[in-house]
């Protein structure tokens, strides 16, 4: 259905306030002013989101930030959708493998935080479906993003 970015990104935010508070993490959301409706799977793409901010939450310590950001791609052909976190990170060895099914890094560190390792693999299929591509870059220590890219042109609706 068609959709508004600003709102649905405003909207996952706001599912996150009370763990960001608790963990006194700072979220904020941000839309290229140019982007207004896109024609996307409300309910699947909110899944993918959750799983992205709820990773973020997970693996970011206390007072740390979180930011959202829709920005459209070079070729204006795509909305390129971020996560962006100031958490952990994830060892350099392990990037090639994190899409994978019930792939987790170490489990000494994963094992309290609760999760199967599902979730990045079901966003990757996910966005997929929408004829879009997700990928992770993250530096040990400093910080992830994950950025994932839907079509803004599709049948039956065109960006506004
Ligand atoms: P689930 O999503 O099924 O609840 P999960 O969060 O462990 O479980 P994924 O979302 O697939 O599974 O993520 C796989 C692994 O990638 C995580 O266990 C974690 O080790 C690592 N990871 C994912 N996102 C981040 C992030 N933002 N910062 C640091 N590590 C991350
Ligand atoms: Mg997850």
């Amino acid at each position: 259905q068609q959709t508004n970015i600003q709102d649905m990104l405003d909207e996952v935010a706001d599912r996150f306030s009370f763990q960001l508070r608790q963990k006194s993490i700072t979220a904020k959301v941000k839309v290229d002013r140019s982007i207004k409706q896109v024609w996307l799977d409300r309910d699947q793409i909110d899944q993918v989101l959750d799983n992205l901010v709820s990773n973020a939450v997970k693996y970011t310590s206390d007072g740390g930030s979180i930011s959202i950001t829709a920005m459209k791609s070079k070729d204006k052909a795509y909305v390129e959708i971020s996560v962006q976190d100031t958490g952990i990170g994830i060892p350099a060895k392990d990037l090639s493998r994190i899409f994978d099914r019930f792939y987790r890094v170490d489990k000494a560190r994963s094992r309290n935080m609760g999760g199967t390792g599902l979730g990045l693999s079901i966003a990757r299929e996910i966005v997929k479906h929408h004829g879009g591509k997700i990928m992770l870059e993250s530096e040990l220590n400093v910080g992830t993003t994950v950025t994932f890219s839907l079509p803004l042109l599709q049948e039956g609706g065109d960006a506004k």
